[in-house]
């Protein structure tokens, strides 16, 4: 059992200056292709569910198959629950095992999207589960949220800065420009309020809505202080082309193995693609210093200890 939470991964990414890739998988055939893509380049990787994903296969199901992929698995892995706006959902991956939770409490007035986000910490923080949380209206389509590019507003960065005060997270996702699905026209980053919010809360930042970006973008966002990046819309697309691909170029030979083979390999390749251009390719410590077995995190911060395999912060 590889699982890990992400808060060590994305300490290590921030001061290192790359990203942790976080995929949107959709079954057992996906989440195996991202971490085996991981496996291949030796990167931390993070395989995300969104609620609707979770509504459909069950909480259980997901976490056996994450256990039995990640099992021998040489690279750090962390499963999270992408985009949760309830409670009960949060709590019941937290028992079914996800390594990490964001609530995303991002539509509700601040003081409640605070409150909510200190909730969920002091549900996840005492087992070792990590916690991102949003703050201002990431555009475009998640799930079945959906958020107008116009409505969508940016994060400040002085309300950031009294967020991450009041609440210990583990990785912040401000809305800086980005919008879920795909972007109509161009992307309008805001550089700059990326620099800053990273500088002023000290956190790794989560950059939302990947696809579509260019590397150039990528590469000038994880400069700036993102430690991890969400792609789903790509890996969704991977998933059906690759699909009807095969199939018009094989219509006689109906052998499903085939098509989820070609399924496979075209979403792996999508992933390592990312991987590579994140930066985080080679960086999986496992090996390194997870070889012994008296692995000792707090050898290295003074902050973090090891509770059931898992990185747990103790506070300042
Ligand atoms: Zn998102």
């Amino acid at each position: 059992m590889s699982l890990e939470n992400m808060t060590e991964m994305l300490i290590r990414a921030k001061e290192r200056k790359y990203a942790v890739g976080a995929f949107n998988i959709l079954d057992y055939n996906s989440m195996k292709a991202a971490v085996r893509a991981a496996e291949e380049v030796k990167a931390p990787v993070i395989i995300q569910t969104s609620p609707k994903t979770i509504e459909f296969w069950g909480c259980r199901t997901l976490s056996v198959w994450a256990e039995e992929i990640c099992r021998d698995s040489d690279v750090p892995v962390a499963i999270h629950l992408d985009h949760c706006r309830e409670l009960p959902l949060i709590k019941e991956c937290i028992d079914a095992g996800w390594t990490s939770v964001m609530v995303d409490a991002s539509s509700k007035p601040f003081e409640e999207n605070l409150s909510l986000t200190k909730e969920v910490i002091e549900i996840a923080k005492p087992k070792g589960v990590s916690v991102e949380a949003e703050l201002g209206e990431i555009g475009g389509v998640e799930d079945n949220i959906s958020v107008r590019d116009d409505n969508a507003y940016l994060a400040d960065p002085n309300k950031s800065e009294l967020f991450c005060r009041e609440a210990s997270l583990d990785c912040f996702a401000p809305a800086v420009g980005t919008a879920h699905g795909v972007y109509r026209g161009e992307p309008k980053i805001d550089f700059d309020r990326i620099e800053e919010i990273s500088k002023r809360t000290n956190l790794p930042l989560a950059l939302h809505g990947g696809t579509g970006l260019s590397d150039e973008i990528f590469i000038r966002c994880i400069s700036l202080g993102c430690a991890k990046v969400n792609i789903s819309t790509q890996i969704k697309y991977a998933y059906i082309d690759s699909f009807v691909n095969y199939y018009n170029a094989y219509k006689t030979e109906y052998n499903p193995l085939k098509e989820i083979t070609a399924q496979f390999d075209t979403i792996k390749t999508a992933v390592i693609e990312k991987i590579k251009l994140f930066g985080s390719a080679g960086q999986a410590w496992r090996e390194k210093y997870y070889g012994s077995t008296n692995f000792n995190a707090s050898n290295r911060s003074g902050h973090y200890h090891r509770h059931n395999n898992r990185m747990v912060y103790k506070g300042e």
